[in-house]
């Protein structure tokens, strides 16, 4: 009886532990229980350990299932296991959705309807140049991401501002590369430093809508390093991002999710990313290609994936979904296209995010408390600083609220708030400040606004857009800015014009606005025009008649009131241009090159975007790079540039030490951005003349002098040699410059490179 039941219990527990084999060669893996205490499970273990120890009770299924997201923005829970779905939402000027694709959340009939704080826009916070308020931000967009009990924000958007009509421009942080690097790392320090889990996007050389799908750019290796990768390599090799979401675009010949040169050899390989890709919803094409190429997880999934491919505008549109499905992984691996040890590194890196963030052992549970004066105090910080002065003639700005008893408030963008730009990164604010509520609430009592439209939005309402209207309309901005003192003209765009999935059609301004300008200006010479869009336009029909020009941007929900502070000089005017403003589209570097023929762009300007190229090419830009005014002047002086003996560490070589002082020479209190080029005088490899390597924004009291330091490393005089294929830095002479734009440079000294 003894020996009997012995029998059955060697027989039981032989088909126990033989099962997975047997299973295995069969078909399906049968799961293994797991004990309370596994290892994976302890918080003390450490990650590598927890990640293996977890990998190991895992079936191939479960492995396979983890490839693509369980439906629009959740990534594969299994509960057996213990593991959650990282729950997304969109960004990165806030929390935007994550009910559904932006055509169903933009829409009035959006179920879902969240709300959160809405930040500026990404171009507006790069002319801040203020790294700590962007980690701030980044902060306080984790904490209504935890707070909407989600765990992963999309963002940020780190592509360069190549051709002025990207419909995204206003989403990245301008066109330098070393200024994106810089607010990229600090936006992710601040989301990570809450626990959540942030993913910088668009890897890589996402820079145009136009055919977003299908349209294959043709990169040179050194171009890529120098322009359109740094910022995705500092937010690895500084923040540790844990996620990198790939671009829709093809990179020379491959579509960027099965593009193993972008990331396997150098997200993974070169940079040492240790976390998990994360493809563009919809932008994959193939299961084997896909995954060896190191793509980790394909979004969306499930049944939300099925039904929007199925749309016929995907299809129009040329979206590839539905590749990493757990049937179609397994029989990739089955047939040998995919090996097991592949589908452990992707399922293992997915694993360290969720325990890295700390998401296994503390997930987020929905608090609701979003929109807390703490985030709108940052959001209105961010728009106030950063709005750029552009032209201040005869001092019209500020305005005294003592001296003038009237204000016309004017344009389609003056009494609604236009927050952001069109697309997956629109957040839906609980509320917004137009530039009127601001200017008004400011006037307080004692000085009147009167508001006109003056011309409708082209294409918002066209009640609006009659002949006998736009006369009526026109003829009523001109009579209220002639009553009054002073008109404040707002132009611009608004979603249905710049915007994520087209291009913006023209640098002009929409249909009716230059016209709507010289007739205001002509009726009142105290005309301050503000812009409120994210790229820049063409002015010529009236710059030169207008006495005060502001660029305020798309300034998220707090737009107004950063406005009105800066228009009645309660804030003074700091912010400075992260892209260059050309004269005219046919003046910008990639003008030749865009949009491409037969889905196919040739990126001809090579390194030369932006100011590389005006300053180095000697193109007179309408406003350069790193230009803005304030009411107040800076005098720079005592430029100090003393080099080191080479002195390594991990990171790089330190080479020198720069300081200067910078001085509040006027009467008012302001912050200046100091900015730090590097010119190689000896340039054996064709360079542009001076590239940013450091910055920083001193805030300075009348009289003030402060003491502004920078650290020169190695990468700060490197460039991309194609033919080594590594950074080389040469040894020869230098020049570091330093001012307050790319084209106002106060100081220069010389700095000889040893080796
Ligand atoms: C955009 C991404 C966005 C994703 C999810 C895509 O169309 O390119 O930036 O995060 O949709 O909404």
């Amino acid at each position: 009886m003894r020996s009997l039941r012995s029998a059955l219990l060697l027989a039981l527990l032989t088909t126990a532990l033989l099962a997975p084999v047997f299973q295995r060669s069969l078909g399906a893996q049968s799961p293994v229980a797991v004990p309370a205490d596994a290892a994976y499970k302890n918080p003390a273990t450490p990650i590598d350990q927890r990640v293996a120890d977890l990998l190991s009770r895992m079936t191939l299924e479960e492995k396979a299932s983890m490839l693509a997201g369980s439906g629009w923005m959740e990534s594969m829970p299994i509960a057996r296991l213990g593991i959650p779905a990282i729950k997304m939402a969109d960004g990165p000027m806030g929390v935007r959705s994550w009910a559904g694709s932006s055509a169903i959340t933009s829409g009035p009939n959006d179920p879902h309807k969240i709300t959160a704080t809405s930040f500026p826009a990404g171009v507006a916070m790069a002319a801040t140049w203020d790294t700590e308020l962007v980690r701030r931000e980044g902060q306080a967009i984790a904490q209504e991401v935890k707070a909407l009990g989600r765990d992963m924000i999309l963002g940020p958007t780190v592509n360069i501002n190549r051709v002025p009509l990207w419909g995204r421009n206003f989403e990245g942080y301008g066109e330098d590369p070393f200024l994106s690097a810089r607010l990229g790392v600090a936006y992710i320090k601040g989301v990570q430093g809450e626990g959540v889990i942030p993913s910088v996007k668009h890897f890589d050389a996402n820079n145009e809508e136009f055919e977003r799908h299908r349209i294959d750019e043709s990169v040179d290796a050194r171009t890529l390093h120098e322009i359109y990768l740094p910022a995705f390599k500092a937010a690895v090799e500084e923040a540790d991002v844990w996620t990198v979401m790939s671009a829709y675009n093809l990179v020379n010949g491959t579509h960027c999710a099965e593009s193993k040169p972008l990331l396997d050899d150098i997200l993974k390989k070169e940079f040492g990313f240790k976390g998990f890709v994360i493809s563009d919803w919809g932008s994959t094409y193939s299961t084997a290609a896909t995954v060896n190429a190191g793509m980790d997880l394909e979004m969306p999934g499930g049944a939300p994936m099925r039904e929007w491919y199925a749309r016929p505008e995907s299809i129009a549109a040329g979206r590839g979904a539905g590749w990493l499905s757990e049937e179609k992984v397994l029989a990739e691996i089955k047939a040998g296209h995919i090996a097991a040890s592949t589908l452990d590194d992707n399922v293992g890196r997915i694993l360290r995010v969720i325990f890295v963030s700390g998401l296994f052992d503390h997930p987020h549970t929905a608090t609701g408390v979003v929109d807390t004066p703490e985030q709108i105090a940052i959001a209105r910080q961010g728009a106030t600083e950063g709005i750029v002065l552009l032209k201040n003639a005869g001092s019209l700005l500020p305005l005294d609220a003592q001296k003038i008893p009237s204000v016309a408030v004017i344009g389609p963008n003056a009494a609604v708030a236009r927050t952001g730009g069109g697309g997956s990164s629109l957040v839906r604010p609980n509320h917004a400040i137009s530039p009127l509520d601001g200017l008004k609430e400011r006037a307080g009592k004692d000085v009147a606004v009167n508001y006109a439209l003056g011309v409708s939005m082209e294409g918002e309402d066209p009640a609006l857009d009659t002949q006998a209207v736009r006369e009526r309309l026109l003829k009523e901005a001109v009579e209220a800015a002639a009553h009054a003192d002073v008109a404040v003209v707002v132009v611009g765009r608004y979603p249905k014009l710049e915007g994520e999935s087209f291009d913006v059609k023209t640098m002009d301004l929409p249909a009716g606005q230059d016209e709507l300008i010289q007739a205001v200006e002509k009726a009142n010479p105290h005309t301050v025009v503000v812009l409120n869009s994210g790229d820049p336009v063409t002015m010529g029909k009236w710059l030169e008649k207008t006495p005060a020009l502001v660029e305020m941007w798309y300034g998220g929900q707090e737009g107004g009131h950063a406005l009105a502070g800066i228009l009645f000089g309660d804030a003074n005017p700091s912010g400075k241009l992260p892209v260059t403003f050309p004269k005219r589209f046919e003046d910008s570097p990639a003008a030749a090159n865009y949009p491409g023929k037969n889905l196919h762009v040739n990126y001809g300007e090579g390194i030369y975007v932006g100011y590389r190229y005006f300053d180095s090419k000697n193109v007179e830009p309408l406003f350069p790079f790193g230009f803005g005014l304030s009411y107040t002047t800076f005098a720079y002086s005592d430029l100090n540039v003393r080099p080191t003996l080479a002195i390594a560490n991990q990171q790089s070589t330190l080479r020198a030490f720069v300081d200067l002082k910078v001085t509040n020479s006027g009467a008012r209190a302001g912050a200046e951005v100091v900015q730090l080029y590097v010119h190689d005088s000896h340039a054996r490899i064709d360079r542009p003349v001076r590239e940013l390597k450091g910055f920083e924004r001193v805030e300075l009291n009348p009289g003030e002098t402060k003491m502004v330091r920078f650290r020169l490393q190695d990468a700060d005089f490197s460039y991309w040699d194609p033919r080594k294929k590594d950074w080389v830095a040469d040894p020869g002479e230098y020049e570091i410059q330093v001012g307050s734009s790319s084209r106002d440079i106060r100081l220069r000294a010389p700095l000889q490179l040893a080796h």
